[in-house]
């Protein structure tokens, strides 16, 4: 039987002797090296660990923990009461596996320490019933419910999850923390190839710890505040590249020269009218102030933001006519194949009544299709349009939709040498403020109202047990002549599983709740053009509904398209779901979106209040501060959560000071400074 010992035990590197130290000189090089060939780490947890985007060693060691465990004392199980995290040590008398509904199992093990005993119970993870043995004597961290002793982490042998300060790694489903966890540390003594970017006298005016230490406390702290110096440390670094960037292309913006567009004339008149509709004030705005920027010979570095649905596209559009008008070129470049052809689709049709020609270049536009798409008047493309080789006629506006999704050094090769005026535009709300301080030599134009005839999505959610229901009234409303997407689950593995998971979920729609109807599919792993062929069918009422992967998340404009539904709602992050929701609601009629997730009852803490936030609210920074709050408090589940840049360890929110010191600093370094990554 244990006894009771009332010790405390941290996860922090007490003696760092202890790690082999002395290794020589530091070695960047190895940094580099693939994760198998860390001890302990094989072919299998190398595939896993890629997919959290890890590939490296350097990847793992600045894979930044999202929390850490709280002090908790030891507490004797009879003392036990609901409340607080504590930590439990005992014996294992006996472990039960038993299903719940829906694929779910929980796993019991009666625990005791010679004071009493508990039902320890953790959820959908079987393997535990195979690690578990009578007899084994466990460190349990968690708290009393009402059901037992409910664990959030657990150790046998040496306290490593349940250690205080123990490091929490964002994980999926498909990898659990701990064995990132377990990875990290075998990859920690590598900490010491790091070299430092900061010069050792910045360094010292900036009081800020070595690189390496940085690293070294992020992973195995001692208190949270010395976690919280190391990620400062490294946070600064980030923002840092970021300030000096800008101000790189601050001063290189001072020596470009851009065309001077002349005031709007008989074109721009002819496609006002051609609008099915009048602007907003908003977008008004927006054009003003767009045209102010072309009337100058300074590049126009403007950023314009609203909500998914705000009519951004419309600006857009007017900013690359007013090149047209002037006798030069327009470009728009998009994130996805799919967005690319989507804008294309919708632009085309205007250009065309306007006598303006219209061009699209993506990856897999065939090289002499190419030549004649880059001389149209208006291109639309990928990033194909900037790649090496690629030559644009005469561009004088271009306009790079979704910024955030690209990075900085693809943004400035739109941009490089020919000087256009650049409209970026994002739908991920970013305050004004900030954006002023990211972005730094952007202006921004904001669309804060959609257009007044637009009914915010009416949002449900419910347990995938009721599904049927939900098609059930999709069912009605198509025989009204709506149209639908079904948005199917969001699986980890690849683009190919996706894709494959679609396709059988259209087949058996189309032979089950929506016989009737005529049901298409797109996906990633589509041709090109098979793709292009289903949406413009769906775009024409050809098609019902439309079953798709998250392709469909940016961009995709079907204003008939007034129902979604997306399944297993819960495994997406909060800015998919409100992306993905944007794609409805885009007409005068009342949209609906509904969200199946699983039961209730199996519902994690956070993926509750993800949906609840949806369901409550349409609007975008709403969210967005549910999303940071969730993020912060770091019960955000999930890898691809799309933020408003690659930051890994800086947070615009908490990070303002630092923010304003790197800014300065940036601005003091008289010589350039380099940054190594
Ligand atoms: P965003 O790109 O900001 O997500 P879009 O530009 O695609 O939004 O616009 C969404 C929908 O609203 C489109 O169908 C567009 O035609 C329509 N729209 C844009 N501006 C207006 C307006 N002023 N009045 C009515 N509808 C508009
Ligand atoms: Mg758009």
């Amino acid at each position: 039987m244990t006894a009771i010992r009332r010790q405390t035990v941290f996860a922090g590197l007490d003696q760092p002797q202890a790690w082999p130290p002395t290794r020589g000189r530091c070695r960047p090089e190895r940094l580099e090296a693939a994760l198998d060939t860390l001890d302990g780490v094989g072919a299998t947890l190398r595939r896993r660990l890629a997919t959290l985007g890890l590939a490296t060693v350097r990847d793992l060691l600045e894979h930044a923990p999202r929390r850490y465990e709280a002090a908790a004392d030891e507490t004797p199980i009879a003392e036990l009461h609901g409340g607080d995290e504590v930590v439990i040590v005992g014996d294992v008398l006996d472990v039960t596996k038993r299903p719940l509904r829906g694929r779910r199992v929980l796993v019991t093990a009666r625990v005791t320490d010679g004071t009493a005993a508990t039902s320890a119970t953790w959820f959908n993870q079987p393997w535990i019933a195979e690690e578990l043995k009578p007899g084994m004597c466990v460190r349990l961290r968690g708290k009393q419910g009402r059901y037992g002793f409910d664990v959030r982490s657990w150790d046998v042998g040496e306290p490593r999850a349940t250690a205080d300060f123990a490091p929490v790694y964002p994980a999926a489903e498909e990898i659990p923390a701990k064995t990132v966890r377990r990875a990290v540390e075998a990859a920690l003594p590598f900490v010491s190839d790091f070299p430092d970017p900061l010069p050792a006298e910045l360094r010292e005016r900036e009081a800020m710890p070595l690189k390496r230490d940085a690293l070294a406390v992020l992973h195995r702290p001692r208190s949270e505040e010395e976690a919280e110096r190391g990620r400062q440390r490294l946070a600064f670094d980030e923002l840092l590249v970021l300030q000096i960037g800008i101000a790189r292309r601050a001063a290189e913006r001072e020596k470009t020269l851009a065309p001077s567009l002349g005031a709007a004339g008989d074109l721009i008149l002819r496609y006002r009218r051609a609008l099915p509709f009048a602007l907003t004030p908003y977008q008004e705005r927006a054009i003003r102030e767009i045209d102010a920027d072309l009337e100058r010979t300074v590049p126009m570095q403007r950023l314009l933001q609203g909500d998914v649905g705000s009519g951004k596209t419309v600006v857009a559009l007017y900013a690359l006519l007013r090149a047209v008008e002037n006798g030069r070129q327009g470009a728009l470049m998009a994130p996805t194949e799919t967005l690319a052809e989507q804008h294309y689709l919708t632009i085309a049709d205007l250009c065309a009544g306007l006598g303006v020609s219209c061009g699209l270049v993506t990856h897999s536009t065939r090289a002499r299709d190419r030549v004649s798409a880059l001389g149209a008047d208006v291109v639309v493309g990928t990033h194909a349009l900037i790649q090496e080789g690629v030559e644009l006629r005469d561009l004088a506006v271009a306009v790079v939709d979704e910024q955030h999704r690209f990075g900085v050094e693809q943004r400035e090769a739109l941009a490089q040498g020919r000087g256009p005026h650049v409209l970026h535009m994002t739908a991920t709300p970013i305050p004004r403020t900030l954006a002023l301080t990211v972005y730094g030599d952007l202006a921004v134009s904001e669309i804060a109202k959609p257009p007044a005839s637009r009914k915010p999505v009416v949002t449900s959610r419910i347990g995938e047990e009721r599904a049927s229901e939900a098609y059930t009234r999709l069912a009605r409303l198509l025989r009204e002549g709506r149209q639908a997407y079904v948005v199917c689950p969001l699986i980890e593995e690849s683009e190919t599983s996706r894709a494959r998971a679609a396709e059988a979920e259209a087949e058996r729609l189309r032979r089950a709740e929506l016989r009737e109807f005529s049901v298409g599919c797109v996906h990633g792993r589509m041709k090109a053009a098979e793709r292009r062929d289903t949406m413009a069918r769906f775009k024409a009422g050809e098609l019902d509904v439309l079953v798709a992967t998250t392709v469909i998340e940016v961009g995709v404009d079907v204003p008939n398209a007034t129902v979604m539904i997306v399944q297993e709602a819960d495994r997406f992050g909060l800015a998919q779901l409100h992306q993905l929701r944007g794609r409805v609601g885009r007409g005068a009629e009342q949209a609906y979106c509904v969200l199946v997730s699983r039961p209730e009852a199996e519902l994690t803490e956070s993926a509750r209040r993800r949906l609840d936030a949806l369901v409550a609210t349409t609007d975008g920074f709403e969210l967005a501060e549910v999303d940071l709050d969730l993020r912060s408090t770091g019960h955000l589940l999930g890898t691809r959560q799309s933020g408003a840049s690659d930051l890994r360890f800086a947070d615009f929110r908490r990070d303002r000071a630092l923010l304003e010191r790197a800014r300065a600093t940036a601005r003091r370094a008289s010589a350039p400074l380099e940054l190594p990554g």
